[in-house]
């Protein structure tokens, strides 16, 4: 299993102009790649390692290569469908070939257009854990007054304990999240600060300045901080519960009618899947697994009599037209959830890339967290 863990280096001459440097070498091989409609690498290092040999001297051979498979699926990726302008001082990739790490001692040897170079660096405690793991890749990231390397580890994952408690999670409108246990997340707190952030947002849209521009940046970088926080709270309160396998609804029953089109607007897709795929990673490490079922009436069926009806549901309320058992609507949803996974089977989820950084590049990874205070934004409904 994979961590992408961020290492924090001092904001130097030689790391800047290494990034502005390959950025532009990135850049030429987008122009060929898409006026001649190629991704393939063979293609592009052919077409243009030469020439950007010679424009770049000082760009070591294999940073070169590195700039073409970052192009290669920059390009792959957007299928020809605009010309990509890679921002000058954008994020560049490193790999094995260019970069070594050394978590344990604290040091790092980067390849720069001044030669390969040497940097000093403080372990986060909470990254002490991966100090063993294996370094796969990385990506450079230049900050305002830093730079940071989010590094690739691969450490191996324990074996799935064969357990077979499982518990069903329903996420939707009114709370993030119900578990078959009882347990409920409610969305009071995130609709709030999201709803701040939504007033925020409109007020800046409106000026069109450029501060202004620059703030709605910032805010939305915040917003969706805090939603990421938000998730990996939640996701390790679900893990550590005591049980085996986790099941969810497939995500796209969310978007259905069964969901609110104004909520989706507002919090869009993107976070459940965000917090289903932290419970993922979570639940990897500590020998769990997550299912996901497809939506068969999990909102009309009775979990305790198993009757379907359109009428069983009124509004936030479960009440069974056959047998009159009453519940909280998405309880009863997380409930089907729970045991229809055992009847039908559920599929082994299979992960999406990472939905929550848009310049993370193909690979599996989540970001192994910060800080997560325990937290009590959640009380029972
Ligand atoms: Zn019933």
């Amino acid at each position: 299993m994979f961590r992408t863990i961020k290492i924090r280096l001092q904001r130097t001459a030689d790391l800047v102009q290494t990034v502005a440097v390959f950025n532009q070498a990135c850049q030429r091989v987008l122009d060929w790649g898409y006026e001649n409609k190629h991704y393939n690498k063979t293609q592009l290092h052919r077409a243009t390692y030469k020439g950007i040999r010679e424009e770049f001297p000082s760009l070591p051979s294999a940073l070169v290569q590195t700039a073409r498979d970052q192009a290669s699926d920059m390009l792959k990726r957007d299928r020809f469908e605009h010309m990509i302008r890679k921002k000058p001082f954008s994020s560049i990739r490193y790999d094995k070939r260019t970069l070594s790490v050394f978590l344990e001692s604290g040091y790092c040897t980067i390849s720069t257009v001044f030669g390969r170079m040497r940097y000093q660096f403080i372990l986060a405690d909470c990254y002490r854990q991966y100090q063993s793991w294996k370094v796969q890749n990385a990506q450079l990231v230049l900050g305002r007054d830093a730079c940071f390397l989010n590094v690739q580890v691969e450490g191996e994952a324990p074996p799935f304990n064969g357990g077979d408690k499982r518990l069903g999670i329903d996420l939707g409108i009114n709370n993030i999240a119900v578990c078959s246990d009882n347990s409920f997340f409610n969305s009071k707190h995130l609709k709030n600060v999201k709803g701040r952030y939504q007033h925020l947002k409109a007020e800046l849209q409106s000026k069109g300045t450029r501060s202004a521009r620059r703030k709605l940046k910032n805010i939305s970088g915040r917003e969706r901080r805090f939603v990421r926080d938000l998730n990996h709270c939640v996701a390790n309160e679900i893990v550590n519960k005591p049980f085996d396998v986790f099941v969810f609804e497939d995500l796209t029953s969310i978007r259905g009618p069964k969901r609110n089109k104004a909520f989706n607007r507002k919090l869009g897709n993107w976070s459940f899947r965000q917090l289903r795929q932290f419970v993922e990673y979570k639940a990897e490490a500590l020998g769990k697994k997550v299912l996901v079922i497809d939506p068969y009436y999990t909102s009309q069926t009775c979990s305790k009599c198993g009757h379907v009806s359109s009428n069983n549901r009124k509004g936030r309320r479960f009440t069974c037209v056959q047998c009159g058992f009453t519940l909280d609507a998405d309880l009863n949803a997380s409930r089907n959830i729970a045991s229809f996974s055992t009847r039908v089977g559920g599929r082994l989820h299979v992960s999406e890339p990472n939905v929550a950084d848009d310049e993370a590049e193909g690979r599996k990874a989540v970001e192994a967290e910060s800080s997560c205070k325990p937290t009590n934004l959640f009380v029972g409904g």
